[in-house]
């Protein structure tokens, strides 16, 4: 599988803390997308269900209260297979799954998505730029949906009903990096997003020494 980065801890990506993992390839091209540097299928590095496992675990047992795993792109659903062993086994450890993705959630069950089962949320639908929205939690813009795919959550959770939010986070290795929604002001500060931090946590790496905006597919 090909990911272009992870944040080990975040609660801007979903309800409670999670793993947010940000996958590599987009063939959807959504006008307007805050992700780009994620479309090429041969960019970012190539992982393993076990290497992202054992990151996982790490994380989880520095943060006892991590709720889940959110996957993010790219497009998670382009690289369904993988992803679907990944989400299994999160669940197998009682964690939850959120799925962003710019299909549908009626063009995934067309595919055949076999990563869907293994969800818990998903946002879904390109992002349309000139239905922007930043009053939506982890919603882009108003034409993209929230679907409670299990009884993980209900619809009424206080945590589905804030707006949209970000954060900043000064990691351990002195490196500002920004996860969340894509605000104006982040972006004029931060540029469009295309200066990705490196991952949370990593031990090598190339990435900026200063801060990124760093968002979620489709929340652009
Ligand atoms: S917004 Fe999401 S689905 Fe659309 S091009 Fe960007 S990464 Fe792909």
């Amino acid at each position: 599988m090909r990911i272009w980065s992870l944040v080990e801890a975040t609660e801007a990506e979903g309800p409670g803390l999670r793993f947010a993992l940000w996958t590599q390839g987009c063939s959807l091209r959504c006008p307007g997308c805050c992700n780009p540097h994620t479309w090429n299928p041969s960019g970012g590095r190539t992982t393993t269900v076990a290497e992202l496992l054992a990151r996982v675990d790490a994380a989880r047992a520095r943060r006892p209260r991590l709720e889940g795993v959110s996957l993010l792109g790219g497009e998670p659903f382009e690289q369904d297979d993988a992803l679907a062993d990944l989400a299994a086994r999160v669940r197998a450890r009682g964690l939850t799954v959120m799925a962003y993705s710019g299909y549908r959630l009626e063009e995934l069950r067309a595919r055949g998505s076999r990563l869907l089962a293994h969800c818990d949320l998903l946002v879904d639908g390109r992002y349309v730029a000139s239905l922007r929205t930043t009053q939506r939690r982890f919603v882009g813009s108003t034409n993209q949906r929230l679907h409670f795919l299990s009884a993980a959550y209900t619809p009424d959770d206080p945590r589905f009903h804030a707006p949209n939010t970000a954060e900043l986070r000064l990691d351990a290795d002195g490196v500002l990096r920004v996860v969340g929604f894509p605000f104006a002001s982040i972006l004029a500060a931060f540029g469009p997003g295309a200066r990705g931090p490196r991952e949370s946590g990593a031990t090598s790496g190339s990435g900026p020494t200063a801060g990124a905006a760093k968002t979620r597919s489709p929340g652009c």
